[in-house]
């Protein structure tokens, strides 16, 4: 059966973005990924010129509820806010002294009693921000929940490709790593695939996961193998925090089956791009050189990326609170 053709462009007379919240690309729809990257391409100049400040979000207030550790997402959303104009409050909980239940509740209640705009949350639990996003007044982004989300992550890589390759459709990217446990590659597959890229998930068998398959995308246990003509090519870290056994031998082990190195590298096109969330463990899932290697490693521009997606999806998300005409 010939697939229903890719409707990237928002239809004529349908709302670009009818959604309060953004808690998942699973939400979106393919002409709603396209329009959010287009808005986003917008706030790329800004960010490379002096003065990088717009004050539409002057007088609103974005809490940054960061219940998990983060560095360059903490950091991406608060510059984003602060460009536009808004006052930012950062509230970092470690993971241990956060309880579920009630206390995420309460805590949701607690955020919400101090009347913010729009409350972007990192939590380590798959689900958490929804909960939260149940019982607050204003819109609520995820900035990553357990192994489920991290729709952002997933835009800012999109934007990065879109840029550097001028397309997506029809593109090989392989996601390589410790796929079980990350949500930038369960975001990544749903975000590439529904906007037509062939997507491979390349990981050991002990760090598939079991879920994969309902995700679209081919399976490759062997490195080499799912490196072949890949145009692109993201890898992932260990994410040890939610590992409870022992899923790899050694990172030794690991690096020498499923490192990306120079030389394993050459299985892929001529002109593949390397991609990788950061925080990266160079050693251990990519080489030094690799992930240094200016010519085709994208890793500095996803960072910036970030910061242009998160300014367009706080812009977007506050307009029907701000009385943007049509929203
Ligand atoms: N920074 C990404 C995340 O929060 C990837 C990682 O932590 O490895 O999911």
């Amino acid at each position: 059966m010939t697939p229903p053709p890719l409707q990237s462009v928002l239809p004529e007379g349908v709302h670009p973005f009818p959604h309060r919240h953004l808690l998942g690309i699973a939400e979106l729809k393919p002409w709603e990924i396209t329009w959010l990257l287009d808005q986003a391409e917008g706030w790329i100049e800004v960010n490379r010129g002096l003065r990088k400040r717009d004050d539409r979000l002057a007088g609103l207030t974005l809490i940054n509820a960061f219940f998990e550790n983060s560095t360059r997402t903490l950091l991406s959303f608060e510059i984003a806010g602060k460009r536009l104009g808004a006052d930012v409050v950062n509230m970092t909980v470690a993971a241990s002294s956060v309880k579920k239940g009630e206390t995420l509740l309460d805590t949701a209640l607690t955020l919400n009693a101090m009347h913010p705009d729009i409350i972007v949350i990192r939590h380590g639990e798959s689900g958490a921000v929804q909960l939260i996003a149940e019982k607050v007044d204003c819109p609520v982004l995820n900035a990553g929940d357990g192994r489920h989300e991290h729709p952002t992550q997933a835009l800012l890589d999109a934007l990065t490709i879109r840029r550097r390759k001028g397309r997506i459709e029809g593109l090989t990217v392989a996601i390589c790593g410790d796929i079980l446990h990350s949500r930038v590659a369960r975001s990544n597959f749903q975000l590439l695939g529904s906007l037509g890229a062939k997507v491979r998930a390349v990981a050991p068998p002990t760090l598939v996961g079991a879920d994969v398959d309902r995700l679209g995308v081919d399976v490759y246990t062997d490195m080499d193998a799912g490196l072949d003509g890949a145009d692109v090519v993201m890898m992932l870290r260990l994410q040890r925090e939610r590992m409870s056994g022992a899923y790899v031998p050694s990172t030794r082990e690991y690096f020498h089956f499923y490192g990306l190195t120079a030389a394993r590298l050459a299985a892929a096109k001529p002109d593949v791009l390397v991609m990788h969330p950061g925080p990266m463990n160079r050693g251990v899932e990519i080489d030094t050189a690799v992930a240094d290697d200016i010519a085709r490693s994208a890793i500095s521009e996803q960072v910036e990326m970030g910061v242009a997606v998160r300014m367009a999806c706080l812009d977007v998300l506050t307009r029907r609170s701000r009385g943007v005409p049509g929203w």
